[in-house]
């Protein structure tokens, strides 16, 4: 009998950010999903490395220890005017203790409070919230971020699900307040490599951000990525349109970068279902190989 293929995902996250279960939690489910490779990915923090990779050595999974690091671009569009948008880079393998990531992480981390603290003033000005609800949900040393003022609301029966609070505190509504205390994409990708990690672009244009079918895809934009050290796309996920991720495995194959595929799983904080999105054993190892794996 043939070796079943190994089903590699990338990309989960636990009550150490927006995740609903604990990283042993998050890694038990993924045994439980036929998974042989996990990767811990929470947001702006490495702190549920120690527990995950602990209980992946119990159950015999190989861990894969990531952070989903938020940076924001800033690109002129020559008209005098800027589009901003953010940009979240997965970071594999990066060492932990590596004194230039350690500060980014912990201004981003506070940055995210700050921003936090001003989403919850406006909204409390039209609901029943205060920023001590919103510090409950915290309690533990989350990395802070928008599903926490949901579960808040939630907990406050305000709303029924997080999906329902995304509808009306998204880029452009009133409630809404971008982080601004976060690196560009090129620093985030510089900093990731400085630190002996890989970059690769977490849900590249997901949600529609990206051109519609037939429209020119900005090349420009992921061309600098690629002259920073990029090292691939996450090519394979349920918010990123067809087309969207035809074309990126084109220029992922033209620049020789590497593609992932992998959930995004929040527990029952998203649909997202481990393994849903898998990623290929071979670029698995080329991914190890850049981090000297
Ligand atoms: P923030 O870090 O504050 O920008 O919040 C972004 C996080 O919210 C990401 O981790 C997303 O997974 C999560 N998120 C975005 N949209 C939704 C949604 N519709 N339902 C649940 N979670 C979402
Ligand atoms: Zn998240
Ligand atoms: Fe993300
Ligand atoms: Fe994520």
């Amino acid at each position: 009998m043939t070796k079943p293929i190994a089903r590699i995902d990338l990309h989960t996250h636990s009550t150490r950010s927006d995740g609903r279960g604990s990283p042993e939690q998050v890694m038990r489910e993924a045994a439980g999903a036929g998974l042989d490779v996990v990767a811990l990915t929470d947001h702006d923090t490495t702190s549920g490395w120690a527990e995950a990779a602990a209980t992946c050595a119990e159950l015999g999974l190989e861990f894969v220890p990531g952070i989903e690091v938020t940076s924001r671009a800033l690109i002129d569009r020559g008209d005098g005017s800027i589009e901003k948008f953010s940009v979240h880079m997965l970071a594999y393998y990066v060492d932990p203790l590596n004194a230039d990531l350690v500060a980014t992480l912990e201004a981003s981390v506070g940055s995210r409070v700050q921003r936090l603290r001003e989403i919850v003033e406006r909204l409390a000005a039209d609901y029943d919230l205060e920023w001590g609800h919103v510090e409950e949900v915290l309690a533990g040393g989350k990395t802070a971020g928008r599903p926490a003022v949901a579960d808040a609301m939630i907990n406050r029966g305000i709303i029924a699900d997080r999906a329902e609070f995304f509808d009306f505190v998204k880029p452009g509504s009133k409630y809404y307040v971008p982080n601004r205390g976060v690196p560009t994409p090129e620093a985030a990708i510089r900093l990731i490599r400085g630190a002996g990690g890989v970059p690769i672009i977490a849900h590249p244009m997901a949600r529609g951000r990206g051109p519609l079918p037939g429209q020119p895809m900005p090349t420009a934009h992921f061309e600098s990525l690629i002259e920073a050290g990029l090292g691939g796309f996450e090519a394979f996920h349920r918010d990123v349109a067809p087309h969207v991720s035809e074309w990126l495995q084109k220029l992922a194959f033209e620049h020789d970068l590497v593609l992932t595929g992998s959930s995004d799983y929040h527990g029952t904080g998203k649909p997202n279902l481990l393994g849903e999105n898998l990623t290929a054993p071979a670029m698995f190892e080329r991914l190890k190989a850049q981090a000297g794996r």
